[in-house]
């Protein structure tokens, strides 16, 4: 059917779209197809032999939050809990959060860190791309017309993984900074990602680089002096601006202080330095 309309507007939970449309953004004057009741988009698998678990489209976030899939994914489920009231988590998706591409999304800052790829699915068949590499800029999206984004496959990684968000209030709230830490014990790695602090997600190599180097991986301690210069390198590494949620000062400063805090939690301090 979007072989034959490559340019029908597609709606799955419609949060984001229908919201758009109400506000008049967006006025679809072709085709709208709803993809929510497609089974396949529906459902997600864990593959242990690949070390994977790939995510229908059309999940929601209520649905992320249930074991056993919160176990596999923590910081996608801690992230999913901060996503809007219990209405928007059982109609708002996964493939939505992406095919809106805000980089306030809270689902991106998880599926950057962790490495995830995204499937598009159109008549000619199915591509694989980085997340990293899907999101553009602000709303912008790699998808192309007749385009579905199918899925996403997400590594699941041996080590703590964790979600951190800064906004107005506590719940109901869009980021004004958010950031995600995924520890790989067996790849003796970090994937640290920023949202609301650039156009799209960020991921930060200089930083991740920098702790892994820092981390004595054999007892998972890191000394204090290293927490920080991580959080300095993740400040360093976004790009915000000043709009009406926040100041470009406070969201640098806010990434910085997250993301130190986030590995302070994923690694024990160095004895001495903890006394
Ligand atoms: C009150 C409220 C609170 C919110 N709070 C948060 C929050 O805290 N954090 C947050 O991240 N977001 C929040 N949102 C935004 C929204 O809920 C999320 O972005 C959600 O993930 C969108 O998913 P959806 O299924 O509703 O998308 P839809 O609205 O159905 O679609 C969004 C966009 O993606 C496209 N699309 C949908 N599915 C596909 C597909 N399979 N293939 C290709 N394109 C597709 C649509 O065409 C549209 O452009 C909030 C929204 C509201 C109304």
């Amino acid at each position: 059917m979007l072989a034959d309309e490559p340019g029908a507007t597609l709606l799955c939970g419609g949060t984001d779209l229908m919201v758009e449309v109400n506000e008049g953004h967006r006025r679809p004057d072709r085709t709208v197809m709803m993809v929510n009741r497609i089974t396949e988009l529906r459902s997600w698998r864990h593959d242990p032999a690949a070390g994977t678990v790939t995510i229908g489209a059309a999940v929601t976030y209520s649905e992320l939050m249930r074991e056993p899939l919160a176990s596999l994914l923590p910081a996608l489920a801690e992230a999913s809990r901060t996503v809007g009231s219990p209405q928007i988590r059982n109609a708002g998706t996964l493939g939505g959060n992406l095919g809106t591409c805000s980089p306030a999304g809270d689902g991106l800052p998880v599926l950057a860190a962790a490495g995830a790829t995204v499937t598009l699915a159109s008549a000619s068949g199915t591509r694989t791309v980085d997340v990293v590499d899907f999101m553009l800029g602000v709303k912008r999206t790699d998808r192309r017309a007749g385009e579905l984004i199918a899925a996403v496959t997400v590594p699941v990684a041996a080590g703590w993984q964790g979600y951190a968000k800064v906004g107005v209030r506590n719940a109901m709230v869009i980021a004004v900074a958010s950031a995600c830490l995924v520890v790989d014990v067996s790849q003796r790695s970090v994937g640290l990602a920023l949202g609301s602090v650039g156009p799209t997600v960020l991921r930060c190599p200089q930083a991740e680089a920098f702790l892994a180097e820092r981390v004595d991986w054999d007892s998972a301690r890191v000394d204090r002096d290293a927490l920080v210069a991580f959080g300095e390198l993740a400040a360093a590494a976004s790009t915000p601006i000043t709009d009406h949620r926040s100041t470009a000062e406070y969201r640098r400063h806010a990434v910085g202080v997250m993301a130190e805090r986030l590995a302070r939690r994923a690694f024990d301090l160095h004895e001495e330095e903890s006394r």
